[in-house]
């Protein structure tokens, strides 16, 4: 049974379950044993009624219909009731609708093919009245809250797989490192653009920073991931806390790599910012049993300064700190070099 089946009916837009309410299908095909069905429902105002008087005619009207139960009565002259058990049991539309069988037999033998086939319930004709409101209000509620738990959990499935497309889609739209909420590469990518053309507009040096934290990798193994992106958020505060200036740009540059854009700034401003950001990681003290050249965590920073000029772009001035990096990197870690 699918949703859509019974879109007649209203939808809660929060929790995407419907409404239902009892719809009742007799097939019989004696109109008297009808009539006296509709008039012991009558007052049962909960209850739809239906009436089918062609067995022939059953599965299509309550594939049409969509009844929450179905009386069939299991003596009728084209089609024997109990074959109609199975066909409705196999047609897909009806396979899982609730069937009280009313027979006027009451062998046991008989009863129990019905409840073999799949009959959910037998009744002697004609039934008691309230017993056979009864018996239609439960097996149908039991249905309806069968139908509404697959919607609410269809529904469920459906809003996970939206929030998280969504999330996706923010991440990428998003600005922000999601680890430490600092700029990201994207950011960091946008803006150097920005100021390098501006840079070549009014023939201003610019400096870059890209900076990398020491023997991460022994940091990661000693004291597990966890700490490790702990770590690099407190690394990231620091860097945000220390370059200040109105027009600095902090980014995490990828992994344990950290980058600043500092526009309108020559190369002694660059290392002075780089000397500071190097000592403010230090003096986290965050302890660092790995490393080999500190107690506690430190980076290796590399800086550049160019003038932008024409033929020139800003890949550039992002290899030339990337070099310098490498350059601390080889002359021991824990230190600033410059280029530029
Ligand atoms: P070096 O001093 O030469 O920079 O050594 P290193 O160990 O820091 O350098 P390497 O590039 O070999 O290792 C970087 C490590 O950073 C490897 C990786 O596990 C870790 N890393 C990168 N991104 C993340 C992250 O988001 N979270 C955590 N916990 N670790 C990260
Ligand atoms: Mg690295
Ligand atoms: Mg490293």
């Amino acid at each position: 049974m699918t949703t859509n089946q019974l879109n007649d009916q209203e939808t809660d837009p929060i929790t995407g379950v419907r409404s239902y309410g009892i719809k009742v299908l007799l097939v019989d095909d004696q109109r008297i044993i009808a009539e006296a069905v509709r008039r012991d429902l009558a007052e049962a105002d909960d209850i739809e009624f239906h009436y089918c008087s062609d067995p022939t005619k059953a599965i299509k009207q309550a594939a049409e219909l969509k009844p929450t139960l179905i009386l069939q009565d299991l003596v009728m002259p084209e089609i024997d009731g109990l074959m109609m058990l199975r066909f409705y049991r196999v047609a897909p539309e009806t396979a899982k609708i609730p069937i009280i069988v009313l027979s006027t037999k009451e062998e046991p033998e008989t009863k129990s093919e019905a409840f073999a086939l799949g009959a959910n319930d037998y009744l002697v004709k004609l039934p008691d009245k309230i017993e056979l409101i009864a018996r239609i209000r439960y097996h149908s509620q039991s249905y309806i809250n069968q139908l509404q738990r697959d919607e609410a959990f269809r529904a469920l499935q459906e809003s996970q797989k939206q929030l998280a497309e969504a999330n996706q889609a923010l991440q990428k739209l998003s600005s922000l490192d999601g680890l430490t909420g600092i700029a990201n590469r994207r950011r960091f990518d946008e803006f150097l653009e920005a100021e390098w053309r501006r840079g070549l507009r009014q023939a201003q040096p610019l400096s870059v920073i890209i900076l990398d934290i020491d023997f991460f990798k022994l940091y990661n193994d000693h004291y597990g991931h966890q700490q490790g992106d702990d770590c690099l958020k407190q690394v990231a505060a620091t860097l945000a806390g220390t370059a200040t200036r109105e027009g600095d740009l902090v980014a995490r540059y990828g992994g344990e790599e950290f980058t600043v854009v500092l526009p309108e700034t020559e190369a002694e401003g660059a290392w002075a910012v780089a000397e500071e950001l190097r000592t403010g990681v230090q003096e986290q003290k965050i302890p660092h049993a790995q490393s080999k050249v500190s107690e506690y965590v430190s980076i290796s920073v590399g800086t550049a300064t160019l003038v932008p000029t024409q033929d020139s772009k800003p890949a550039e001035i992002v290899a030339l700190a990337d070099k310098a990096l490498y350059l601390a990197k080889q002359e021991g870690r824990n230190r600033v070099m410059g280029h530029g």
